[in-house]
């Protein structure tokens, strides 16, 4: 298993993901990792570093794990979990009991459950603030007479408020209190940016979404340069149970390896989809870091290479007209989820777990990679449809 590493200068990522993980060339020798499938491992004596069992190691988790590393300039090899929740919950746990997980009020909403969860059983506390406004979340790390951080949470952009944060900042101050910076970089992907190279301590990623991007498999991923952190998220990882099958893990790199083509269509799609929509008469709200009137564009221009693929939008007609927009759409498909070759769309308020400060009528969209005209007609269609009643 190789990814080739010139000399002369770094691969970009689009190369990276193409050619990470490929088995070693020898004559003969397949240019795809095999699946192997095996619970167990021919073994004897006290274990030691070779493969045991499964839950442990898998000679098909390497591939991914690798070229997931390169994809985000770690030093170590990532972390496959079978979910992004399954990583989320590994690295949750790396909050300190009896501190603080300063999160964003709009990260993804299962992670906010399941740091409120983690924090009851620990004696530890959540408190979120806005992810954008750098001193606001600053003034929570470490507050008076309250339990500090031990955990920086951060997302970026936000799911579904497409919030963008200052990254560097924020690791900065998380490492000035003596947290750990973690950066779900599922929207962005390690196209857009590589928090590792910011200050982050620990990325994770839903593979779910547009890692693996089509919509067939979901996986997660931690990704540390840390041995120390690894080691523990490993840990985690075995006694916990949350790995992925060796089916899973190889679509997921079967499907990492046209990311660059995936995000570069699709935020292409995405950019001048939300232009058209700024201008349209039964639209009173569309969302994306590249339209100028988002209020983060410029930090988003200053520290992401590209805007992302996602963008709300809110219809004319309120929370009616968005369900009914939901029904209207053909090439769209109405369904959760995100980042796949496919455009979606859903009413986030329609999961009673989402934050009450995300508006009731706010549809997140994920653009895929189809036409952008079949987009745009099928979209403006169902908006005078919906407003036809
Ligand atoms: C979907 C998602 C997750 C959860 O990942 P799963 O693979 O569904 O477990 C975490 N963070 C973000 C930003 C997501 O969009």
């Amino acid at each position: 298993m190789t990814t080739p590493d010139s000399r002369q200068h770094r691969l970009s990522p689009a190369t990276i993901a193409v050619a990470g993980g490929r088995p070693a060339r020898t004559q003969g020798a397949p240019v795809n990792p095999p699946v192997v499938l095996s619970s167990t491992y021919t073994s004897t004596g006290e274990p030691g570093d070779d493969r045991f069992y499964a839950r442990y190691d898998t000679e098909t988790w390497g591939p991914l794990e690798q070229t997931l590393a390169a994809l985000e300039e770690a030093t170590l090899p990532a972390l496959v979990f079978s979910s992004g929740m399954g990583a989320i919950d590994a690295v949750l746990r790396l909050a300190e009991p009896g501190s603080a997980i300063v999160a964003p009020r709009h990260a993804y909403l299962a992670t906010l459950t399941a740091a409120r969860e983690q924090a009851a059983r620990e004696g530890s506390v959540v408190r979120e603030a806005d992810i954008a406004d750098t001193d606001a979340v600053v003034a929570v790390l470490a507050p008076e007479g309250e339990p500090a951080a031990s955990v920086l949470w951060v997302e970026s952009p936000t799911n579904p408020m497409l919030e963008v944060a200052d990254v560097p900042a924020l690791a900065a101050a998380a490492h000035e209190v003596g947290a750990l910076c973690v950066v779900d970089n599922t929207f962005a992907t390690p196209l857009g940016q590589r928090p590792l190279t910011q200050g982050a301590d620990v990325v994770v990623h839903s593979v779910t979404k547009h890692l693996a991007g089509h919509s067939d498999v979901v996986l997660g991923a931690a990704v540390t340069s840390d041995g120390e952190i690894r080691a523990r998220l490993h840990a985690r990882r075995t006694s916990g149970g949350a790995v992925p099958g060796p089916f899973e893990t190889w679509l997921a790199l079967r499907g990492l390896r046209t990311l660059a083509l995936r995000v570069e269509r699709s935020q292409a799609n995405a950019l001048e989809l939300a232009r058209r929509l700024g201008d349209h008469p039964l639209v009173v709200a569309v969302g994306h870091p590249g339209l100028p009137t988002h209020p983060q564009h410029e930090r988003a221009a200053r520290l992401m290479d590209g805007f992302g693929s996602i963008l709300t939008l809110r219809p004319a007609g309120g929370t009616a007209a968005a369900e009914a927009l939901s029904r209207a759409v053909e090439v769209w498909l109405p369904a959760t989820s995100l980042g796949g070759v496919e455009s979606s769309l859903e009413r986030r308020r329609r999961l009673a777990a989402e934050a009450p400060t995300v508006p009731e009528d706010l549809l997140r969209l994920s653009v895929g990679v189809e036409d952008v005209e079949d987009l745009w007609i099928d979209l403006d269609r169902a908006l005078r449809a919906t407003a036809a009643g």
